[in-house]
Parts: structure tokens; C-alpha cells; sequence
């Protein structure tokens, strides 16, 4: 059964070469956010690879604009958690701290408010797509600097030649991933 949801969802997912730069494969995940089933089928197979990994006993899921906070604020209304936005530099309207790293495609900072998370808070992080890794462990370092304790990281898809899971279990994370290439 999971396997007929996963080769749904895996026909869903559009690969647009040469985007946004040359040699660049990107997974568009816009044809799954669509279509009411698709969505509804990502949403429902990230909660639960949550809940039977990592349980149920955190308090916030962090995810990082754009397309982070689509499917992760999902999971944490489905899943009864705050939700916390880590947004590229200038867009928080409050006090932020901002970390510093390198994309598959250039270089960004991130910044999160530094009200987000409460000492010793349990956090899972959440993205569309793994690739290098650096988004995610900004992430995870800033909800760390803040007094979070990440618990894991969560991504739809994971690119596992980039190898970013790596950098992430480096950290200590332990990382989830619905769809693989
Ligand atoms: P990275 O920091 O290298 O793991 O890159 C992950 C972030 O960049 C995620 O927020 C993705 O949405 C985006 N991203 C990187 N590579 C791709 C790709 N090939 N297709 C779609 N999104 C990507």
C-alpha cells in the first residue's frame, strides 16, 4: 500500500533541467502541491515517518521558506506543534541571530527570531529537498544556538549522491526521507 502511495507521489514530482542554473536537475514539487490526493498523501506519509521514528514527544517544527513552509507547517498543524520560520536575510521583522552557508546552487544567510525556541525545546526540522546539506544544518544550528535540541530532520526528497545526509548525522541528526534519487 505505502509502496503504490510512494510511486504516486514519485510521478508527481517534475524534473526541470538547467533550472534555475545550468547542470542543475530541480525537483519541482509544485504538481504534488496541486493536486488535493498528492498533497494530502506527502503530508500524511511525512507525519508518519515522524511519529514511528521519532515519536511524538517534541514541542516545534522549523523549516525554511519557501517551499519548507508549505509541507512543514502542515505536518505541525496535522501533528498538534508550533512551527517556526527560518527566513532568508531582511524578512523577519523582529530580533533575529542569522547563520551563514553554502547552497547546491551559491551561498545564503538565514535568519530565525530569537523568541522562536524555549531552552530545551524538541525540534524537527523540515524541508522540501535535501541536497548538500546546508540549509538544513543552518537550521539546525540556529534552533540549536536558541536552546533547541534537534531531534531530527525530515525532507520529502533526498538526493543521496550529494551526500547531505552526512553533514546532518555529523550534527548528530537523524534524518528521514519519504522519496530517494
Ligand atoms: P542544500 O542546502 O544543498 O541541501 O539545498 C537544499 C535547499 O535548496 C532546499 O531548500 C531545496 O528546496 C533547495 N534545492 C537544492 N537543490 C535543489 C534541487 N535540485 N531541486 C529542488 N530544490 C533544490
Amino acid at each position: 500500500m505505502e509502496s503504490e502511495l510512494l510511486k504516486f507521489l514519485e510521478q508527481k514530482i517534475r524534473r526541470v533541467p538547467d533550472f534555475p542554473k545550468k547542470g542543475i536537475l530541480f525537483y519541482d514539487i509544485t504538481p504534488v502541491l496541486q493536486d488535493a490526493k498528492a498533497f494530502k498523501t506527502a503530508i500524511d506519509l511525512m507525519c508518519n515517518l515522524i511519529t514511528n521514528e521519532l515519536g511524538d514527544n517534541f514541542d516545534k517544527v522549523a523549516s525554511i521558506e519557501s517551499r519548507g513552509f508549505i509541507l512543514g507547517s502542515a505536518v505541525a498543524y496535522t501533528l498538534n506543534k508550533g512551527f517556526v520560520m527560518v527566513r532568508k536575510e531582511g524578512k523577519l521583522p523582529y530580533e533575529t541571530l542569522s547563520y551563514s552557508y553554502g547552497l547546491e546552487y551559491g551561498t545564503a544567510t538565514c535568519e530565525i527570531h530569537i523568541d522562536a525556541i524555549s531552552k530545551g525545546e524538541k525540534v524537527v526540522v523540515i524541508d522540501d529537498l535535501i541536497a548538500t546539506g546546508g540549509t538544513a544544518v543552518a537550521t539546525a544550528k540556529l534552533v540549536r544556538e536558541l536552546g533547541g535540541n534537534v531531534i531530527g530532520a525530515l525532507f520529502l526528497i533526498e538526493l543521496t549522491s550529494l551526500e547531505g545526509r552526512k553533514e546532518l548525522e555529523k550534527e548528530n541528526i537523524k534524518v528521514l526521507s519519504i522519496l530517494k534519487y
